[in-house]
């Protein structure tokens, strides 16, 4: 990925726009540094105390009629929301953006049931459509550019759907006229966003009407209140909020913060290092289900708290504060690595800086530790963090802890058969011919289970080996 010129360009452009909105934002801050100490003490107080807040925080929304589930796994997550679905005898679900739920993998065990999912975030959306996992925390399709985001609707939507182009008249809200229906044999769509987004809109609009249960994330659960914050710029999250009869929240137990007013921080500050926004366009509290006289919301609400391994990295008592991440982005936006393999090389749920830190310990160290060795340590990820986790360190007592631990078989023997042949010059002096010739009959098993390198392989290129080594090179030359 590293190789791909055409990706990297359309992530650094990204990016560059975002730098400027950032920077423009953290000055208008009457202190950046004294906001990000606030921040991180806290988060260090919110996860401190974490037994209380959550009680705290399940008392008072229970109280309104919510009903609050807790899942220690994965799996336990997925079977609570799929229990509610059997329940309610769903058929179709909208799900608004939700790392928590790409960490569980709800969206296969729901579409294993049986169910429609449909995520209605545009990013999501797109994403989705080309059965593809978010490429970033905050902006799942920023490594598509519009013209193949237009390709992609035009296969998915174009002709013969009856969903039209937008003409200039329809792009204000309110005075589109209905579509759906017509002939669209001649439907050809531009490249234009706003065009792109009204399509999406009137695909997602149907589907919001007809949804029996609404699936959210959540950026914060306030103890001090029992109320659910969840932050957004396209009002996606409030419509699955308000039209399905049931509504469910997943949330990971660390997103508590004690109070209220812990938001009047908390919110420029996500919104500045997500999107170098003031404030997100939309940011919404929910409190429980449609109370009486209130004319929207679910009749039936529902709050999924996620430990997932969670309580194992608060034990730890170096690594704890990895769980104050408010899942901004930021660092993954500075890391030069990040910026150069892209999101889906990582193969994690959350990638970049954070993932690197965190997956360890979601997923295991062993199976992970080659993402905390595949840093530059430059440190760019801990200037930036809002929360000031400190990520580069944190990298480093990854590495520290995988080497002290035992070594798999695997790697044991690699290295055993490393230094054998390191030792013996003679065998030394094979290595190079007898690679060159291995490569040459590499393409024959390349990508089966024949393949020696298929771990390797099945996801990256091999390194090409050098026509003559450095020996030879500096025999040459005499
Ligand atoms: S670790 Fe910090 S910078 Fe990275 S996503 Fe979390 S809060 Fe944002």
């Amino acid at each position: 990925m590293a190789g791909d010129l055409r990706h990297r360009k359309i992530i650094r452009a990204a990016l560059g726009n975002y730098e400027i909105a950032r920077d423009k934002r953290k000055a208008s801050f009457q202190s950046w540094e004294s906001a990000r100490q606030l921040a991180a003490e806290t988060k260090w107080d919110a996860l401190n105390h974490l037994d209380k807040y959550l009680v705290e925080f399940t008392a008072k929304i229970e109280a309104r009629g919510t009903k609050v589930h807790w899942a220690s796994t994965a799996a336990q997550a997925r079977e609570i929301i799929l229990q509610i679905v059997r329940e309610k005898n769903a058929k179709s679900i909208i799900k608004s953006k939700a790392m928590t739920a790409e960490e569980i993998h709800l969206n296969d065990a729901l579409e294993h049931a049986g169910l429609n999912v449909v995520e209605n975030d545009l990013g999501e959306f797109i994403v989705q459509l080309r059965h593809e996992a978010p490429y970033h925390i905050v902006f799942p399709s920023m490594h598509l550019t519009r013209d193949e985001i237009r390709d992609l609707f035009q296969r998915e939507f174009g002709s013969g759907t009856g969903i039209l182009p937008v003409s200039s008249s329809e792009k204000e809200l309110g005075k589109k006229p209905e579509t759906h229906g017509q002939d669209a044999r001649a439907t050809t769509f531009s490249n234009d966003p706003e065009e792109l987004t009204m399509i999406a809109r009137r695909v997602l609009r149907k589907k919001f009407l007809t949804a029996d249960i609404g699936i959210t994330g959540a950026n914060f659960a306030i103890a001090e209140t029992g109320m659910i914050s969840i932050t957004e710029n396209e009002g996606n999250a409030r419509l699955t909020a308000a039209l399905p009869k049931t509504m469910v929240t997943l949330l990971g137990i660390e997103k508590v913060l004690p109070l209220l007013e812990d938001l009047a921080l908390f919110l420029p500050l996500l919104a500045t290092s997500g999107t170098g926004q003031a404030l997100t366009c939309y940011n919404t509290m929910y409190g429980g289900p449609r109370q009486p006289g209130e004319f929207d919301g679910p009749e039936e609400y529902h709050v999924v708290l996620l430990d997932n391994r969670r309580t194992e990295l608060l034990a730890d008592p170096e690594q704890r504060d990895a769980l104050h991440c408010i899942r901004c982005g930021a660092c993954l936006n500075v890391c030069p690595i990040f910026r150069n393999v892209g999101g889906h090389t990582y193969g994690t749920t959350y990638s970049g800086p954070i993932g690197s830190v965190i997956t360890p310990h979601l997923r295991g160290l062993q199976d992970w530790k080659h993402l905390s060795f595949s840093s530059s340590l430059c440190g760019a990820c801990s200037e930036t963090c809002p929360v000031k986790i400190d990520l580069a360190h944190h990298l480093l007592q990854n590495r520290r802890n995988a080497s002290a631990e035992k070594p798999s078989f695997i790697w044991r023997t690699g290295f055993r058969i490393f230094s054998f042949i390191f030792n013996r010059p003679g065998l030394y002096k094979l290595i190079g011919p007898l690679g060159r010739i291995g490569q040459k009959l590499h393409p024959l098993v390349k990508g089966t289970r024949l393949d020696p390198a298929y771990s390797w392989t099945k996801t990256r290129e091999a390194p090409k080996i050098a026509p003559q080594t450095f020996k030879e090179y500096w025999r040459e030359r005499k």
